[in-house]
């Protein structure tokens, strides 16, 4: 048999190994058929359920989906309310909602771009005091060989920033911790990341991301930045703050998923556009990397906001730096101008295999940070732990630089390179250590003299010891308890060992003139970075809009294209990675393939809670206690036949259980209320979005004979397919239109299942090493 055969043959055992559940041809009507209603039973097929979900599931494992997290709704409710709401205020409420919509996009612009100055300004001033002292007094100690002083100053200077931060982190907010990419990806592919995106996560994010990087940890300010853009935009777009308690009664017709998931990608896009000064690469990442719906108007607001925020960035830095209306300053990260560079065809190869070394790099970078996440999530779970390891990290990140400075004595003459602190240590005078010259600026700073040093600045045992201290030190760094991103320490990397092949080429061939180490250090950047986090097109649009150079164009691609691929052949980019370590149930950009077969009778859920149209509210009381669900299909009375075997109803809609809360509170029963004035839909927009649950909802014994009317409140027209849709049929239904429940009806439109995004995110394309199939994941309880 061939290989491709054998492949192809696992591939579908390995498919069907994991279908369990009988296909609809073999399922008898009888199994279709729920035998009664009533609530001991569904109380017995809903701990069922639970009995399913509680299985002993290994720590750190990727193939499992945490039942935890909610979906976001983006399908709209088009209930009687809405359109009621819309009769009354007509085509002049319709433009004023868009010009709202354009100046929410200004204002995050503007907002996300001043935290990013704050944030930088912040850095840059600790920074300078941090290491001007620390270079004087290394110079001071040196000559009377009490250089542990400034070793141990150091250390102090790193502990006490990443205790503050990690302090924070631990304790005040724990997901503020990272850059927060994965976190937005996921809110952005419709997936409910509990205080994701709240002010006080921006304000643990903003002051951690500066202890981080005043601390010295190996982690930047950037990832964290575009964290910061979409807090900004999910918080000003609501007109309202939770946290304070405050409703300012403006932008309330906002207050919906859908509307909050667009200001957030916009939000995105200006964080990356503050952090880079890439306005066009901020609206592609979060086109590559976040949202699944888009369309042209989206694209349009999305981009003005990153417009505006690399306006406002550049306004403010250029003041501060002393050149008002210079606008030098468009993003966070400068790298400095490229314009002088240029490339030779014969070159492109050796940008090719450089490409393939990040991806393989990257793998392996992946690979380690991933054994050091499950070890951290088995056996660093105390809070205090987390800080302890946090400040060891920071120790260790200043006694490895102080190693290799005092180890290596790699001296350069001085005025060579524009370093801020030249240290002199045990340099001849008129000479400078370029080690601590590394060590002692920002990872930001680093970059930069990588890229833009003149030749031979660097020799090759400090690169290559660099190299190697900083892949692991970023490694540790990236999942600890602190807000820092890895775009740095990726680029630093990159950067270094780019420069080293330089310095290998240049012994190599004769015409040094071509091979200028910038040049290399910028595709070694760029393939590391690659290599790690596995994007390609936004990435290498940022590249070309940070380093002003779009004729590298073609080379960037092509090393991000060979990175991608050679990383992607052992395992998943560094994001998906910590994605699938939470068990997120995201949905990627296509279904798995092969799947056609696989039908909506074997993934839905069955049997399902319904609701009746009127129903008591006793039983929903009930109901909502018992069952975790979110949504219940509302359907007719079900038909009795003569066998006394009641079927499921016709569907009639599908409500919410955030909608049935508030009705709850709200008393809205049909024998109390008669009064309809008070009942639109902004009393759903005033409790949205931390609905309460239903142990707060208090309802008395008579109330509970009452009923409820659920037929204005339902969305009267929900999404369903019938039981022999296939799987990815479902699937693109799910990504294109952001559904959060997928009744599944029969051939009489009567509900037989349930289907939501956890049901088809648990088939997943299973890759090793070249050979690939489809998995069916566990979904654990937390
Ligand atoms: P989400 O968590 O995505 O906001 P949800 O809480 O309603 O939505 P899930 O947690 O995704 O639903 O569902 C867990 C399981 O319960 C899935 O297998 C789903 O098919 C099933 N399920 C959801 N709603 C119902 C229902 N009304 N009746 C029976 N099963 C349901």
């Amino acid at each position: 048999m061939e290989e491709g055969d054998s492949n192809n043959e696992e591939s579908h055992i390995k498919a069907t190994r994991f279908r369990n559940l009988p296909s609809v041809t073999s399922l008898s009507q009888e199994e279709l058929i729920i035998t009664t209603q009533n609530d001991s039973d569904l109380l017995s097929s809903i701990r069922r359920r639970v009995q399913i979900s509680s299985e002993k599931i290994e720590t750190g494992s990727l193939n499992v989906l945490s039942a935890k997290y909610e979906s976001l709704d983006y399908d709209t409710c088009e209930n009687y309310l809405l359109l009621d709401e819309e009769r009354k205020k007509g085509y002049k409420f319709i433009v004023r909602k868009s010009i709202a919509r354009w100046f929410i996009f200004l204002l995050i612009g503007m907002i996300t771009a001043l935290i990013a100055c704050a944030i930088d300004i912040s850095i840059e001033e600790l920074s300078q005091l941090k290491y001007a002292s620390l270079s004087k007094y290394v110079d001071q100690y040196v000559t009377q060989g009490k250089l542990y002083i400034p070793y141990f100053l150091w250390v102090l200077y790193n502990i006490i920033p990443v205790l503050i931060g990690s302090t924070l982190v631990a304790y005040v907010e724990p997901v503020a911790a990272g850059s927060g990419i994965p976190q937005v990806k996921c809110y952005l592919n419709g997936v409910k990341i509990p205080r994701v995106v709240r002010i006080k996560t921006l304000f643990v994010k903003s002051v951690g991301v500066v202890c981080s990087v005043v601390g010295g940890l190996a982690g930047g300010k950037e990832g964290p930045m575009i964290h910061s853009g979409a807090v900004v935009a999910a918080g000003i777009s609501q007109g309202k703050s939770t946290t304070f308690r405050k409703d300012f009664k403006i932008l309330k017709y906002f207050r919906e998923d859908h509307e909050k998931r667009d200001f957030v990608s916009g939000g995105a896009a200006a964080g990356v556009s503050a952090a880079f000064g890439a306005p066009v690469g901020g609206v592609l990442f979060s086109l590559e990397e976040g949202t699944s719906f888009w369309n042209q108007s989206l694209t349009w607001r999305t981009f003005f906001a990153s417009v505006i925020s690399t306006f406002t960035l550049n306004v403010v830095l250029s003041t501060y730096h002393g050149v008002p209306g210079d606008l030098s300053y468009p993003g966070l990260l400068n790298l400095g101008r490229f314009e002088n560079f240029s490339y030779q065809i014969y070159e492109l190869p050796i940008f090719l295999i450089m490409g393939a070394l990040g991806g393989l790099l990257g793998a392996m970078w992946n690979h380690i940070n991933y054994k050091l996440s499950v070890f951290r999530m088995r056996y660093i779970r105390m809070r205090w732990l987390k800080v302890v390891e946090a400040c060891m990290v920071a120790a260790v990140s200043a006694t490895l630089g102080f190693l290799m400075m005092f180890m290596l004595n790699d001296c350069k003459p001085l005025g060579q390179d524009p370093t801020k602190y030249p240290t002199q240590l045990y340099c001849q005078d008129g000479q400078y250590n370029v080690l601590a010259s590394i060590w002692f600026q920002t990872p930001e700073a680093s970059v930069r003299s990588l890229f833009h040093d003149p030749p031979n600045t660097h020799n090759a045992a400090s690169l290559t010891a660099f190299v190697i201290v900083y892949f692991l030190l970023s490694c540790w760094t990236f999942g600890l308890a602190t807000s820092n991103g890895l775009f740095i320490p990726m680029l630093l990397t990159g950067a270094a060992w780019g420069r080293l092949i330089a310095v290998g080429l240049s012994l190599i061939l004769s015409d040094n003139l071509l091979i200028h180490p910038g040049k290399y250090a910028l595709i070694g950047a760029a393939a590391q970075l690659g290599g790690v986090v596995r994007m390609t097109i936004s990435l290498t649009v940022i590249i070309m809009e940070t380093t002003g150079n779009i004729s590298f164009a073609l080379p960037l691609i092509i090393t991000l294209i060979a990175a991608k691929w050679t990383g992607d052949f052992f395992n998943e980019g560094i994001y998906d990675i910590h994605i699938q370590l939470s068990g997120v149930p995201l949905l990627p950009w296509e279904p798995p393939p092969l799947v056609h077969n696989i039908y909506a009778s074997e993934v839905m859920s069955h049997p399902v809670v319904t609701l009746k149209c009127v129903e008591n509210v006793g039983h929903i009381v009930e109901l909502l206690k018992l069952a975790s669900y979110n949504g219940f299909p509302v359907v007719d009375p079900p038909l009795t036949d003569q066998t006394e075997v009641t079927t499921y109803g016709r569907i009639r809609g599908l409500i919410l259980r955030s909608q049935l809360i508030v009705i709850l509170k709200r008393k809205i029963f049909n024998e109390t209320s008669d009064e309809w004035d008070d009942i639109n839909v902004g009393i759903f927009r005033d409790a949205y979005p931390r609905y309460s649950t239903i142990e707060q909802v208090d309802v008395t014994e008579e109330e509970k004979t009452y009923s409820i009317d659920l037929r204005p409140f339902m969305n009267p027209s929900p999404y369903t397919v019938l039981h022999s849709a296939s799987l990815p049929r479902m699937f693109r239904l799910f990504r294109a239109l952001g559904l959060r429940h997928l009744p599944i009806v029969n051939d009489t439109n009567e509900v037989i299942g349930m289907v939501t995004r956890k049901d088809l995110a648990r088939y997943r394309v299973w890759r090793h090493q070249g050979r690939m199939g489809v998995e069916e994941l566990l979904i654990s309880k937390e």
